[in-house]
């Protein structure tokens, strides 16, 4: 274990931030990972418990203690084999994860967890910067073709075990460059896309074969999804080009708020106005873009994609951005007794609040507001959960002002036409139906069609698409071969 005594020693330290002003001038990543010898305190702060919560927490049953040993030890390159023995893209989670495997920490009972997700960052960071991160080409190769389709964290981690258990991997994605919500979706200050480049390189390197621009089956007319394929395959082809197809189109089709005036200008999906500006940090052009410059902003949705308009917003130079939230103003500090392993309910406060947002909870939208069709202003209502349902608080309308509107409500499903060209059964709430045994999980209702990530179990992280892509590849595995060696 890291140092015995470690825990009563040393307090947890966060990674640092630059000031607010400085961070709003550009898009750049701003988190300050640790130093070698700050890393090294956290890892002593480790118990190496005998139930390892923190293993149990993290979706990929990252192998926590031994890391954080190891970086206590200063055994570096043993930390990042440890590591990627359990998480294809450490460089992905240990910037955007929310760390489920610290809130199941034993030491957050009654004290700081361990900060697991800055060594994390610290170990695939040094790995990238001594050039231990290698391609790692299959010596043997089987013949068999896999297609995958989108390439977000689950088709990327599927498509890295798929090539290295030696078949041919094609990757599909309709959108300009590889990545999924993480390229197109996620502010580049949150993540910088030069981390999946390098991936890319590396699997690449591999023999996996990306199509960008690529569309497979159709999209339903006049759909708000990114979408800028110039060139469309059809599922059929597909599946006849193919031993083995993956479906990891992630869980695309945005909630929408069909109350009186949504039909005007100003009001918009957080999922067209967030890939605007990463494809605009990345070069590309765009003849109109939609902008928040000048204007009052409402955010309307409490979660990290809210939080990531709020940020975008700022960065634009809104006059004012307020965030709405449905649920009630969270405790600042979870009831750990209550909650300890899990995941808490609690106030949380992104670097983007931070920069300057009005937050408004228990709210509810009743009607935009417009004039010349364009919207002006958001009538809402004060709402309690009461007995299961919300209910409104009489006397509390009012009108606030805004001439950008973003919907960040979350996601309902899979866009519904791509199951469909596949023929793929749909589970209740619209996403591929599949289960996860490992005796034939992952597969569908449609011979060697296989559905992993957002696009099987709906809305959710990267950490859980990356695994959900680990085990899919196992799963593809054992259906082409008849055996696989692919971990679970
Ligand atoms: C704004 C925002 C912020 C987020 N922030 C975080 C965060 O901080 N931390 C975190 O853990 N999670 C975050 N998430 C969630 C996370 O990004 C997703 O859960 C994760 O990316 C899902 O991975 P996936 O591979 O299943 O699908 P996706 O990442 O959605 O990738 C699917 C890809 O498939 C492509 N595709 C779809 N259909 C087709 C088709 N028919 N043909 C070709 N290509 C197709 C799409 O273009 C897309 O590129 C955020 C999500 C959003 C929207
Ligand atoms: S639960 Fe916390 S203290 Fe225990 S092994 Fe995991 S990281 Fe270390």
């Amino acid at each position: 274990m890291g140092k015995v005594t470690g825990f009563l020693e040393f307090e947890r330290l966060e990674e640092g931030y630059p000031p607010a002003e400085q961070r709003l001038k550009n898009y750049k990543e701003f988190v300050i990972g640790l130093t070698p010898e700050e890393a090294k305190i956290q890892g002593a702060r480790c118990m190496d418990c005998g139930i390892p919560f923190c293993n149990n927490g993290c979706p990929v049953n990252n192998i926590i203690p031994d890391f954080n040993d190891l970086v206590y030890q200063g055994d570096w390159k043993n930390a990042i084999t440890v590591l990627h023995s359990t998480n294809n893209f450490p460089e992905f989670t240990g910037r955007i994860c929310p760390a489920p495997c610290e809130a199941a920490c034993t030491l957050n009972v009654n004290d700081d967890a361990v900060g697991i997700k800055s060594i994390e960052h610290a170990i695939i960071d040094r790995a990238w910067a001594e050039g231990w991160v290698v391609p790692q080409p299959a010596i043997i190769k089987t013949g068999k073709k896999i297609a995958i389709v989108g390439s977000g964290p689950a088709g990327l981690a599927a498509a890295q075990q798929l090539a290295r258990a030696g078949h041919e991997v094609t990757v599909f994605e309709k959108n300009d460059a590889v990545g999924g919500l993480m390229r197109f979706g996620i502010p580049d200050f949150k993540m910088d896309k030069s981390h999946i480049d390098l991936r890319v390189k590396q699997m690449e390197a591999e023999g996996v074969v990306f199509r960008t621009n690529t569309l497979i089956g159709e999209m339903p007319k006049g759909s708000k999804v990114t979408n800028w394929a110039t060139t469309t395959i059809s599922p059929e082809q597909l599946k006849k080009d193919f031993d083995a197809v993956l479906l990891s189109g992630g869980a695309e089709q945005s909630r929408d708020l069909p109350v009186p005036g949504r039909e005007l200008d100003g009001i918009h999906f957080a999922m067209e106005f967030l890939p605007q500006q990463n494809k605009i940090n990345r070069g590309g052009k765009l003849k109109d873009q939609l902008r928040a410059d000048g204007k009052h902003v409402i955010v309307i949705g409490g979660g990290d994609t809210g939080s990531d308009c709020v940020g975008t917003s700022n960065r634009h130079g809104a006059v004012s951005v307020i965030q709405f939230e449905v649920m009630p103003r969270p405790p600042v500090e979870e009831n750990r007794p209550l909650t300890w392993p899990y995941w808490p309910l609690k106030l949380r406060t992104s670097s983007s609040h931070e920069e300057g947002c009005e937050r408004e909870f228990a709210i509810s939208t009743k009607e935009f507001i417009g004039e010349n069709g364009k919207v002006t202003g958001v009538k809402t209502v004060r709402v309690e959960f009461k007995d299961g349902k919300f209910s409104e608080v009489p006397g509390t309308e009012q009108v606030l002002k805004a001439d950008l509107v973003l919907l960040a409500m979350g996601f309902v499903s899979p866009v519904e036409t791509i199951l469909a060209g596949f023929g793929v059964d749909k589970d209740a709430r619209g996403n591929a139906k599949a289960t996860t045994e490992d005796d034939g999980g992952y597969r569908t209702n449609v011979d060697k069609v296989f559905a992993a990530g957002d696009m099987r179990r709906g809305q959710s992280l990267v950490v859980w698409a990356i695994r959900e892509g680990r085990q899919a590849a196992r799963a593809v595995d054992q259906y082409l071969m008849g055996a696989t060696t692919l971990p679970r």
